[in-house]
């Protein structure tokens, strides 16, 4: 369920700090440390998983609740107002840093279509 050499995992065990704006019993919700817009937030499930791929059939109701608590993130944060963007990044060419599945939330400025 937790993985001891991810940071994602040591945010949710509060090993190490983060600046939580919302939480659910299986997801989280927290800014992101290094923002690429004026609200940056990451929206992740408590259990690891380390990406898109590793989702079954299983997962289905957790992936739910994921994308409810980034709309719920929004929603709080007045994010909707002016619109917001959700990514999610998998594997090497899109950049993925972090293996733990995350919602990236983005908003505050108007954002590029395509990201490059
Ligand atoms: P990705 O490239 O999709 O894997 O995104 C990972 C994101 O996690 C990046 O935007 C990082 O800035 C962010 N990040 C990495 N470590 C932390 C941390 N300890 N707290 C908050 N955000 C983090």
């Amino acid at each position: 369920m937790s993985n001891s050499f991810c940071v994602f995992c040591k945010i949710v065990q509060g090993e190490i700090p983060a600046t939580i704006v919302y939480e659910t019993p299986t997801t989280l919700a927290f800014r992101d440390v290094n923002p690429k817009a004026p609200h940056h937030i990451l929206v992740i499930p408590k259990r690891h998983l380390s990406s898109l791929i590793d989702l079954s059939g299983d997962h289905e109701s957790l992936m739910g609740e994921l994308f409810s608590s980034a709309r719920q993130v929004a929603v709080d944060q007045g994010l909707h107002i002016t619109g917001f963007r959700t990514v999610v990044n998998t594997g090497r060419d899109a950049g993925q840093e972090v293996d733990h599945v995350h919602v990236h939330l983005l908003a505050g400025r108007p954002l590029k279509w395509p990201p490059g």
